[in-house]
């Protein structure tokens, strides 16, 4: 069949040749035998040489991606070529240039993406073991993506608590993006351990696990051909080897200290004078008065339906989606916030509330900000129904009508009457429900 095919028309085999010498697939070998042409960078020509002798062989320079592409495509209409590519051909490769320019131009041609083991796995492998699970791939390479892109998912990616694998960390150009990337890493997680890896199955491999502060003294040690590995919460570092295990120890936030427990039962005997019983319900309007100070909470807290039905929710997995930042950092548990989503600056929590619409469907949502967000999640409740949803947004404009419109719906919920709440009280109603969650387990 491969035979027939190399006389009566062409083909492009888009090749990823791996990352480091010897970590070509078999799959790709065959490509490379069968084809006429060998189209690549010149580098990564010369890494397959002993594999290409008798081919016609075509290179181009680095950044000449669209010129590669274009001779390949151009000599596949006719001739079976390889387009040979570093590591995978997908991952910051040349394959996403070849797609622009197929589909552009609406060629139809024979192509078959061949993978390869990319810098995250050959890298990692000699690391030990850090991409175990959940882990993000971010290029610091800003000439088509804009620094501010890539400084927010970098951002979103250490918040996630991923393994973050750094490709194109730096070049001769370009030091001072490196050290920025390490500074935010500092601020949000401390000077953790990173692994280092540069030319990796190369000549010239070196493997290193240095700290946060020593890459931004000498950012000079990491290179373009470095890879960085960010460990997550639970990557263990030892004996110079990197090791995320599978089973996360981090699934819980904020676990209390005991001092603080003991403040905690200290004031709850205090509130058991102002709230007896021993119902869910009381325990909220108990732990709305601590948080506020104000005894009143017991006759503003109201409920629709059994506060029951959350703490099911959260026991099932529900997701959590929370209005404001305010409320997110208080949680006990991980939490959506819909402000991250929003488009709209005016009224920010309505709007990334209606870009998420779709989410808020069996989920736990908490409003402990915002009247115009709790307008909105009333609007979307009736298409995407939560599965439960707290509504305390405080003031004097709106926050009243909202609220009634939350305790409207058919739902289970908890709401303050009139003015009075807060992000404050939101939190403390749903960390109620979450403990009490775990707490049954
Ligand atoms: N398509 C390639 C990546 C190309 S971007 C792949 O899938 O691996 C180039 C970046 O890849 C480099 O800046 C470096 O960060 C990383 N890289 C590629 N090969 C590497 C190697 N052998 N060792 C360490 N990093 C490597």
């Amino acid at each position: 069949m491969g035979v027939l095919r190399l006389q009566s028309r062409g083909k492009l085999y888009v090749v990823g040749i791996g990352a480091g010498n010897d970590l070509l697939t078999l799959r790709a070998l065959r490509a490379i035998e069968e084809s006429e042409y060998i189209v690549g960078y010149k580098k990564y020509v010369e890494e397959i040489s002993d594999l290409i002798k008798g081919k016609k062989i075509v290179t181009t320079g680095m950044r000449e991606e669209i010129k590669r592409v274009e001779i390949a495509v151009e000599l596949a209409k006719k001739s079976v070529v390889s387009l040979v590519s570093g590591g995978d051909p997908s991952i910051y490769g040349i394959l996403p240039f070849v797609f622009e320019y197929v589909m552009d131009k609406n060629l139809e041609i024979d192509i078959e993406v061949i993978p390869g083991v990319s810098a995250v796995n050959a890298v990692s492998a000699l690391l030990g073991c850090p991409i175990s699970g959940d882990h993000v791939v971010i290029s610091l390479s800003d000439l088509l993506v804009p620094w501010n892109v890539i400084e927010s998912r970098l951002i979103y990616a250490l918040n996630g608590d991923f393994v973050i694998a750094i490709y194109n960390p730096s070049s001769s150009s370009r030091k001072e993006k490196l050290v920025r990337a390490m500074n935010l890493i500092y601020t949000l997680r401390g000077d953790l351990q990173i692994g280092v890896v540069k030319n990796a199955f190369r000549d010239g491999e070196s493997i290193a696990i240095m700290r946060v502060s020593e890459i931004i003294e000498k950012p000079e040690l990491v290179d373009m051909n470095t890879t960085l590995i960010v460990p997550n919460s639970d990557t263990i570092v030892k004996n110079g080897k990197m090791f995320t295990p599978r089973k996360s120890r981090v699934a819980k936030m904020g676990a209390k200290t005991t001092k603080a427990v003991e403040i905690a039962e200290k004031s709850s005997e205090i509130l058991r004078k102002i709230v007896p019983g021993n119902t869910l319900r009381d325990e909220v309007l108990r732990r709305c008065i601590a948080t506020t100070g104000d005894p009143s909470f017991a006759e503003v807290v109201q409920f629709r339906g059994d506060p029951e039905e959350g703490v099911k929710a959260i026991k099932d997995g529900a997701r959590i989606i929370v209005d404001v930042k305010m409320v997110k950092v208080g949680l006990r548990m991980h939490s959506i916030c819909a402000t991250d989503f929003a488009e709209d600056e005016d009224t920010k929590t309505a709007s990334g509330f209606k870009k998420i619409a779709k989410l808020l469907k069996g989920s736990v949502v908490a409003i402990g900000n915002s009247p115009s967000a709790a307008i909105a999640v009333y609007e979307i409740a009736k298409e995407y129904k939560p599965r439960f949803i707290i509504a305390t947004p405080v003031g004097f404009v709106n926050a009243e009508e909202s609220k009634q419109m939350i305790s409207s719906l058919n739902l289970p919920s908890i709401t303050t009457k009139g003015t009075k709440g807060g992000s404050n009280v939101c939190t403390a109603i749903l960390n109620c429900l979450i403990e009490h969650a775990e707490r049954s387990d």
